[in-house]
């Protein structure tokens, strides 16, 4: 990632919020992606607490509808970022996890991990008020099992994205798990 980076530059910082007491500097860097396009992301850090943000904002625009995705087959792919804009739908088919479109998260940038552990806590709370004795426990359980082996890069499984306005990224730490299929725009209408 560190030869993508083109500027890190620290542009304001102020007082942190939450421990009132460190410095958060903004920084601002711009990464160049695999298709050529450009990236802005903020990141808010404190200095004494645990207190930090990312902001992601695409820089070009041409960022064509279209499939993306990639394998995770390691640990090391775990670290893959990834971008999901409010148009995007997020799947990982081996474990029936999806999120749909919508403005409900419309700065989604972690990377593959961080996806996992969203999904672990959502369906963690989903089954924390099943019933004791809803059969579906089990079902969940399993889930849970599964999700945590894959946070630990001991689960083979594919991210998606399908992407019908374009603006949704993965930048993979190894290309040749990640493919591109490219979304005709008279499919669309
Ligand atoms: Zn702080």
């Amino acid at each position: 990632m560190s030869n993508k980076k083109r500027s890190n530059e620290i542009i304001y910082s102020f007082k942190c919020p939450s421990c009132q007491e460190g410095l958060i500097d903004i920084v601002k860097s711009i990464y160049n992606l695999p298709d050529g396009d450009k990236m802005l992301i903020l990141k808010f850090e404190c200095n004494t607490c645990n207190f930090h943000k990312n902001d992601v904002i695409p820089l070009t625009t041409n960022i064509e509808p279209g499939i993306i995705t990639l394998q995770i087959l390691d640990e090391n792919d775990l670290k893959s970022k990834i971008y999901r804009s409010p148009a995007g739908k997020l799947e990982i088919p081996e474990l029936e996890l999806i999120v749909e479109p919508g403005p409900r998260a419309d700065f989604y940038y972690t990377n593959i991990q961080g996806i996992l552990f969203r999904f672990e806590n959502a369906v963690s709370i989903y089954r924390n008020n099943l019933e004791e004795n809803d059969p579906e426990r089990s079902k969940i359980d399993a889930l849970m099992f599964n999700l945590r082996q894959a946070i630990d890069g001991k689960f083979k499984f594919t991210l998606k994205i399908t992407d019908l306005q374009g603006g949704s990224y993965i930048i993979p730490q190894d290309k040749s798990k990640y493919s591109f299929e490219k979304i005709e725009k008279k499919d669309l209408e």
